[in-house]
């Protein structure tokens, strides 16, 4: 099963395998200790594939590889118009191989496979959007007094760590690999212990597209130790990492001693909205969809949902029906909503939350339990749960769940709720539900986060800015911006006049 033999990735092969090794310098290669862990398809609890684990000797070669390919190699200095091509070859390479990618994506992960093709649709449309973005990405020209000419030159940050978690595992190595390589930066990726596999076959799918060696590096191994190293190690010039905002915290402090230029997409605990005048169909199927794509586990999940009195009776009798609708099971199914929860210790975090909700005299409206899905008994499933009558001090109300379950809390007027909506350390996603423009701008506006979706279930397309205010992060995502996270802009200033100048005249 262990891949001893290094082999230089000319082409990926045969995607589904029972051992992944990580990716250093172009190459397939083990851990220097030898070290493997086991990754599991969560639907079943089953051991689908060994994976090598990185130590710290292994992280080292990673950046090492990566600073010589920045330093000494070509990538960066290639026309970005071959940049462009080679990410568009990247994304053409997924787009061939897009079922296999999704039945990966689905096996490491348990989520249902209308998600998985959603995500790996848009980690391909990233590249194709970093190709186009990166072409017309240029510096300015700016106005100087006579005699002087200033412009700024955009240049690579150099070597970046990229953390990333389980959740969206290819579209989120996607997020991060895209923009950092269309800017020239040379990258180790740390996927998470949970997910590894669609990150290690998209290092190996750049290799096809003819990235060079050694500027896509893939490491997966422990947060604590390979994470952390990345994170202090001189040679990293930036670190890009997603995850849990404790996580965030731990990294900034870190990043600090050596003044990485750092961006953090962190945690969230987002609200919607839905005001008497909403669509009332559109309401309830986009607050479906808020909280319950993904089984929940979404940083930009609505999980705190304020419905106006006057429709909360009407909305709540349709939400909580068509709650017991979606249909849980075999994530291959077509037809299956929720897929399983990530681990057996996540669903034992969720459940925990729930039973502090009923202890602390909340009422579960539906769901609120571990079940049996047939055919796949050994997996990690839990209902989709709406929970009501809670208070704002209550942990289920404050703290970031990551599971299918939604509080509900009624409000009787804008100023009330935008407040109420506010009243959380996090910032990332929002909602809101109404047919009037003027309140849909208004409420946007007050709202403290990074993204507000009006009269929309969706969060974020190639293109638009993501990424959150206050506990939730900083820096934006999936933007044409989100190149200048992967770049310094220097400034050039010459002198073009007839005379020598002389400050000190002597
Ligand atoms: P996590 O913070 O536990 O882990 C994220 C990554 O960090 C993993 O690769 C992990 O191995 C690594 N890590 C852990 N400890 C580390 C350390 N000390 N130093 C360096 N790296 C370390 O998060 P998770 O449980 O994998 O993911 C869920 C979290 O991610 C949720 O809070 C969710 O909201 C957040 N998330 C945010 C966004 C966003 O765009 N804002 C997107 C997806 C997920």
């Amino acid at each position: 099963m262990k891949q001893t033999v290094a082999e230089k990735i000319t082409a990926v092969g045969e995607m589904k395998r029972s051992h992944y090794s990580m990716i250093i310098n172009g190459e397939r290669v083990e851990s220097v200790s030898g070290n493997m862990f086991e990754t599991y398809d969560p639907a079943k609890g089953e051991v689908i594939a060994t994976i090598a684990k990185a130590t710290i000797e292994d992280a080292e070669k990673a950046v090492q590889a990566a600073r010589n390919s920045f330093d000494n190699g070509k990538w960066r200095k290639y026309p970005v118009g071959k940049r462009a091509r080679v990410l568009n070859k990247i994304a053409a390479i997924m787009r061939s191989r897009f079922n296999e990618l999704c039945e990966l994506e689905v096996l490491n992960s348990g989520k249902s496979i209308g998600a998985a093709q959603v995500q790996i649709n848009q980690a391909i449309e990233d590249f194709e959007f970093y190709a186009g973005a990166i072409v017309g990405h240029r510096g300015k020209v700016n106005n100087m007094p006579n005699g002087f000419f200033n412009y700024t030159h955009k240049e690579p940050v150099g070597v970046c760590a990229q953390i990333i978690p389980w959740n969206y595992p290819m579209m989120m190595a996607a997020w991060k690999i895209a923009p950092a390589i269309a800017a020239g930066c040379s990258v180790v990726v740390k996927p998470a212990s949970l997910t590894p596999i669609t990150a290690i076959i998209l290092n190996e799918i750049c290799h096809e597209a003819g990235v060079p060696e050694g500027v896509v590096n893939t490491v997966p191994g422990a947060g604590q130790v390979v994470g952390d190293y990345l994170v202090t190690h001189k040679d990293v010039n930036k670190v890009a990492f997603t995850g849990s905002t404790p996580t965030g915290r731990d990294i900034m402090e870190k990043a600090s001693s050596t003044l990485k230029r750092l961006t953090l997409e962190l945690g969230g605990k987002s609200p919607s909205i839905v005001f008497e005048d909403a669509d009332m169909e559109a309401a309830v199927a986009g607050s479906l969809f808020g909280i319950f794509f993904n089984t929940g586990q979404s940083c930009e999940a609505r999980s705190r949902l304020f419905v106006h009195e006057a429709i909360y009776d009407e909305f709540m009798e349709q939400f909580v029906s068509r709650t017991k609708k979606l249909k849980l099971g075999d994530p291959f199914d077509k037809g299956t909503h929720l897929g399983s929860i990530i681990s057996r210790s996540q669903l034992e975090k969720i459940d925990a939350y729930v039973q502090s909700a009923i202890a602390d005299g909340a009422t579960v409206l539906t769901g609120g339990k571990e079940i049996k899905i047939e055919g796949f008994e050994n997996g990690y499933w839990y209902e989709p749960t709406i929970i009501a009558d809670v208070t704002p001090d209550m942990k289920v109300v404050q703290e970031e769940i990551f599971g299918p379950v939604v509080v509900v809390e009624k409000f009787t007027d804008e100023r009330e709720v935008i407040k109420r909506a506010n009243d959380t350390e996090y910032g990332l996603g929002s909602a809101v539900w109404t047919t009037n423009q003027a309140r849909a701008t208004r409420v946007a506006h007050q709202i403290q986060a990074g993204i507000v979706m009006i009269n929309s279930p969706f969060s974020a397309f190639p293109g638009t800015p993501f990424g959150g205010y206050k506990q939730s992060g900083f820096g934006r995502e999936l933007t044409v911006e989100t190149l200048d996270l992967y770049m310094e802009d220097k400034s050039v200033l010459s002198y073009y006049g007839p005379k020598p100048i002389n400050p000190f005249g002597v």
